[in-house]
């Protein structure tokens, strides 16, 4: 059997890569075991503007530009929840940092200047909240099963681990078990650090975990940041999350996190409520919190996408494009984000 290439992988970096192959009509085939796997399990909150700081992140209307359109198809559209964020402030101080943020070029399509008082009595809002425009979420796990589904409709899904060893690698032809292929692409999250070709990347497995809590009557219509997201579900019920930890014994939740997300829940709102749901995943980070693209320095024709554990929405369509596009020039991938910077 034949292919242009083979993805290890179907997080958001493998299926955004399915996307852009498509659309050139280049043939591929995905190998994941369909285990739980970070995207599955993020928030999947898109936004381009640090919250805390009140800037906006690289590049950052080019990569909206890119990633906006690839959750926009039609066959999304249960997944595509378009929402402004509501940032709660608070002081007097942030109220005066968002409206000098709010008037700065790059950051006025996304923060519009009014500050919003009494949103929902529900809520503690003493300072008022800054609404973010233009973000969202996406239902990642509903999108990668639409997307898989019809994948393995037209016979490219292969629903099992990659065996490293089982790669024959030649200068213009890869062969994997009865694959013959001209690319290979790791898109394999923190499993990449069991990859012998790219194991020297430094990700940094960083866990998260968050709630899904029922709380009737509170009526948030939109996403509210506070120290923690708050995405409305509907039904009554909230996503509320994540955490950010470095250091953790293993994937499963966690009391101690589950107890700090409570706390930051009923900061905001004296309701009552009921925990449905504790969830936790693995983030691959880098330290200069840039994702990863790129060729191997020996072998040209295998490669690899990672680093998405921060905004993986917003930057598995941008790197998606730029990898299709150094199939042919590899030269198109900037210094910043290629492998060759490890
Ligand atoms: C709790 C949490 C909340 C988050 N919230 C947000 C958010 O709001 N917004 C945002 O933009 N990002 C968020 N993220 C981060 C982000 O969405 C993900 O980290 C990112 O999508 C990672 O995508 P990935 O495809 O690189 O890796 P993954 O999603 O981990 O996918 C890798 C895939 O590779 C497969 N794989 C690994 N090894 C092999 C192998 N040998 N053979 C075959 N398959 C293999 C795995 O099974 C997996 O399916 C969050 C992450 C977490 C954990």
């Amino acid at each position: 059997m034949q292919r242009d290439v083979l993805i290890v992988g179907f997080g958001l970096a493998g299926w955004a890569l399915t996307d852009a192959l498509k659309k050139q009509n280049i043939s591929f085939v995905v190998f994941d075991p369909l285990k739980k796997s970070s995207s599955r399990t993020a928030t999947g909150i898109f936004n381009p503007v640090v919250l805390k700081r009140f800037r906006s992140i690289d590049s950052a209307n080019e990569i909206m530009d890119h990633a906006i359109p690839f959750y926009r198809q039609p066959k999304y559209k249960d997944a595509f929840h378009p929402l402004p964020i509501h940032r709660v402030l608070t002081s007097v101080s942030e109220q005066n940092d968002w409206a000098v943020a709010s008037d700065k070029a790059d950051l006025s399509c996304y923060l519009n200047p009014a500050i919003l008082n009494n949103i929902n009595s529900n809520i503690h809002t003493p300072f008022g909240v800054g609404v973010v425009e233009h973000t969202g979420w996406i239902d990642t796990n509903k999108l990668l099963t639409i997307a898989h589904q019809e994948i393995d409709q037209q016979g490219g899904f292969v629903a099992e681990s990659f065996n490293y060893d089982a790669l024959e690698i030649s200068a213009n032809t890869l062969r994997y078990k009865n694959w013959k292929i001209s690319h290979v692409v790791f898109a394999e999250g923190v499993g990449v650090l069991k990859n012998p070709w790219f194991s020297n990347l430094p990700i940094v497995p960083n866990k998260g975990e968050w709630l899904i809590i029922s709380c009737k009557g509170l009526g948030l219509k939109n996403t509210v940041k506070s120290s923690v997201f708050v995405v409305p579900l509907g039904n009554d019920l909230y996503r509320v999350g994540a955490t950010y930890a470095r250091e953790f014994e293993n994937t499963l939740p966690t009391e101690k996190a589950k107890t700090w997300l409570i706390t930051q829940f009923e900061k905001l709102t004296a309701l009552p409520f009921e925990i449905m749901y504790n969830g936790a995943g693995l983030r691959p980070t880098v330290p200069d919190r840039r994702p990863v693209v790129g060729s191997h320095a020996k072998h040209t024709n295998i490669w690899c996408v990672n680093g998405l554990g921060s905004r993986g929405v917003l930057w598995a369509p941008y790197l998606a494009v730029g990898l299709v596009g150094a199939f042919q020039n590899p030269q198109m991938i900037s210094p910043e984000l290629h492998v060759a910077r490890f």
